[in-house]
């Protein structure tokens, strides 16, 4: 199966449980969900005239929509190619579980890299049992896509963005009904504001969930 991916680069995962660990970040091009506040449009469509050789796509594309079509194999030669060391792999989009990611993250995890799966949790996330799955709830959003039960019950992590007392409200009411045990629920202040940081960290202490900081924006890497 091929996938059309935006832009391949290794850096350091910035947010959540993996926060600090070197990483391949692959990301996926195409996403229907449209969150206002999206840091990633490019990547929403796959436009034809956006098709470009491999060899473009791995490299830090910044914000351009181009894509290239790759299947896992052909993914894991330019991991190897360009001399990627890191062996956790974030794949991420757009929004990647629109495909069917059970081929990619099986042959990855054959490969021995340890696969993370970014998700707004309104598709239904198919991959490979040993792939971390971490669920960033995008609720009410212009696309109209429901967060799907399902994604929440399959996610290792649930990380939401939080500004507001309303975004916890949000929170509670997506984890009715989930059991929570064995996952690692994260609060991830929106802003580096001390409003949306102080709120995350009451919450995150009165209910032993984990802070999640995006590091990446202190330390102004991608
Ligand atoms: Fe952007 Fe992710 Fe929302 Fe898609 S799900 S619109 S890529 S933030």
């Amino acid at each position: 199966m091929k996938y059309p991916v935006n832009e391949v680069f290794e850096t350091i995962q910035g947010e959540g449980v993996y926060t600090g660990v070197p990483a391949i970040f692959v990301r996926l091009q195409g996403c229907p969900v449209g969150c206002s506040w999206c840091d990633t449009k490019h990547t929403w469509e796959t436009l034809t005239e956006n098709r470009v050789d491999p060899d473009l796509v791995i490299q830090i594309d910044g914000e351009i929509g181009r894509w290239s079509e790759l299947d896992a194999k052909e993914l894991i030669a330019q991991l190897v190619a360009k001399g990627f060391t890191a062996k956790h792999i974030v794949i991420t989009g757009g929004e990647p579980c629109i495909y069917d990611l059970r081929p990619l993250t099986q042959a990855l995890s054959e490969q021995g890299y340890q696969c993370q799966i970014e998700t707004s949790g309104t598709f239904e996330v198919l991959c490979d049992p040993r792939t971390w799955v971490t669920v960033s709830p995008k609720v009410n959003m212009k696309g109209g896509y429901k967060v799907l039960e399902p994604s929440l019950v399959r996610a290792d992590e649930i990380k939401h963005p939080v500004a507001k007392q309303m975004h916890i409200d949000e929170l509670d009411q997506l984890l009715e009904g989930i059991d929570t045990l064995g996952k690692t629920i994260c609060l991830q202040p929106i802003s580096q504001k001390p409003r949306a940081t102080e709120l995350a960290m009451k919450v995150c202490i009165a209910r032993n969930w984990r802070l999640s900081i995006q590091t990446h924006k202190y330390l102004n890497i991608d």
